[in-house]
């Protein structure tokens, strides 16, 4: 008998995980069970738009989804259209692959209000995710505070003062770049807790602030270091991105003397407070800080920045699934390095936290297909037939593989010109271009 496979979620780690077991010699049937109708994970709804070559990676992804062991369950979720317990006792192997959905919490008052969005919603909200199409996000604020110094938070303030010519040709939703170009935005004050020598961002993705059409990066020259204190313990390869990035910030700092239309202030040492205003976001209270044994610590001099619109981009986690043995404070998965109970196995963000680039997630699929050989010798439990004929019995509507190929034909069709595809946004969308209601 086949060893059945449910992978739970589609984004790398689902499919890296998928790609292992379809390349080993045990005769296994592998199901990717994803709850949005398109597959692809972060790749599709997170890597950003003007980011292309990065999401090619996909392609792989569709080698493997059309091998003939693999199928691909979209628009099935699960916990919700079927338990992980059902899901457990239909499959021999369940890897949940869900990754880490919700953004982390600056933990500060008056967070809640109307104009604090996370990056995980904001992202979501201009890559054309379904969960995040109202998001309607107000634009109409001169400043806006991005919180974090981390490659994402260069996401979105790149994104945000690109003009409609640098974001056409990217797969952009329609609505977000009408959206951004309409925008009254003409600075955006990127906020880090720690100083220069500590952010996280990789250096091509800075280097692209300073080749901007319209906007012009600022940081004070005089809080750069000439290089990473030789105290400061990290790996060489470390050592050497970071002092390229502070060279980089050298060079942003020595060329401030141009003046563009839009700028992007790097402000570091300054750590969230307070989020000011009354129902709706009207400004931040930041407090200065110094780095003490490589933690931000407050001073004690605070000020404000006035905004409308504040963008917390400090990392994410899960909120676990139920059946998931899972550790709250953490927002992870528990696991013995991916084992999580009988025939249950974790792999990607859930397994590790949001950590790492694409490719760091393919190590894990190839453990978790490892382990799962060496768990089990044999199939005995029915599979696909089963999970098909539960959710079509409940009325869902199961999108395949094929059905895939049809909207990603769709999307690339609808493309405004020079665009990869333009997406559909909403689940029912899709649907109507499947079933043609
Ligand atoms: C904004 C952003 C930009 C990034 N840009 C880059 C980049 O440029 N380069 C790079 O190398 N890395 C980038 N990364 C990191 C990369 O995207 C991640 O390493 C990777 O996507 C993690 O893979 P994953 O499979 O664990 O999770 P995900 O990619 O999040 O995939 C999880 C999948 O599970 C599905 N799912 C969730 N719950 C359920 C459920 N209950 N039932 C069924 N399916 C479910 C989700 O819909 C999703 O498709 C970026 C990350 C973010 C957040």
């Amino acid at each position: 008998m086949p060893i059945h496979v449910a992978i739970v979620g589609s984004g790398p780690s689902g499919f890296y995980t998928a790609e292992a077991l379809a390349k080993s010699d045990t005769d296994c049937r592998i199901d990717i069970i994803e709850r949005l109708p398109a597959p692809h994970g972060l790749i599709r709804y997170g890597v950003a738009p003007d980011h292309q070559t990065t999401k090619n990676v996909s392609r792989n992804f569709d080698k493997t989804a059309a091998r003939g062991e693999v199928n691909f369950y979209g628009n099935v979720d699960v916990g919700h259209d079927i338990s992980l317990d059902e899901l457990r006792a239909m499959y021999d192997a369940v890897v949940i692959a869900i990754g880490s959905p919700e953004d982390n919490k600056l933990g500060i008052p008056g967070e809640d209000k109307d104009g604090v969005i996370g990056s995980a919603a904001f992202v979501g909200w201009y890559n054309g995710h379904p969960d995040f199409v109202d998001l309607a996000p107000d634009l109409d604020t001169a400043n806006v505070c991005v919180i974090g110094n981390g490659n994402v938070a260069i996401d979105i303030a790149r994104l945000l003062v690109k003009t409609r010519a640098e974001l056409s040709h990217t797969d952009i939703t329609n609505d977000a770049l009408d959206a951004i170009e309409a925008a009254a935005i003409t600075d955006i004050h990127m906020l880090g807790r720690r100083g220069p020598v500590e952010a996280k961002y990789t250096n091509k993705e800075l280097r692209e602030m300073g080749d901007l059409e319209n906007c012009v990066p600022r940081i004070d020259a005089s809080i750069l270091p000439a290089a990473v204190p030789e105290d400061m313990e990290m790996s060489d390869r470390d050592r050497r991105l970071r002092n390229k990035n502070l060279d980089t910030l050298r060079e942003f700092a020595l060329g401030a003397a141009e003046d563009l239309p839009k700028r992007v202030h790097f402000q570091f040492f300054a750590a969230p407070r307070e989020i000011l205003g009354g129902d709706k976001v009207e400004g931040i209270r930041m407090e200065r800080t110094e780095v003490v044994d490589g933690r931000a610590v407050g001073t004690g001099e605070f000020f404000e920045i006035e905004t409308n619109l504040v963008l917390p981009a400090v990392g994410y986690r899960s909120g676990g699934m139920e059946g998931l043995p899972f550790n709250d404070d953490w927002g992870v998965a528990i696991s013995d390095d991916g084992r999580a109970g009988e025939g249950l196995y974790v792999v990607g963000w859930i397994k590790r936290g949001p950590t790492g680039v694409i490719g760091t997630n393919r190590p894990d699929g190839q453990e978790a297909a490892k382990q799962i050989l060496e768990d089990i010798a044999e199939g005995s439990k029915p599979g696909r037939e089963a999970l098909e004929a539960f959710v079509t019995k409940n009325g869902g509507r199961i999108v395949d593989f094929d059905d895939w190929l049809t909207l990603d034909a769709h999307e690339k069709a609808e493309a405004r010109e020079g665009a990869p595809r333009e997406k559909l946004i909403t689940v029912a969308a899709m649907l109507r271009v499947l079933d043609g209601a």
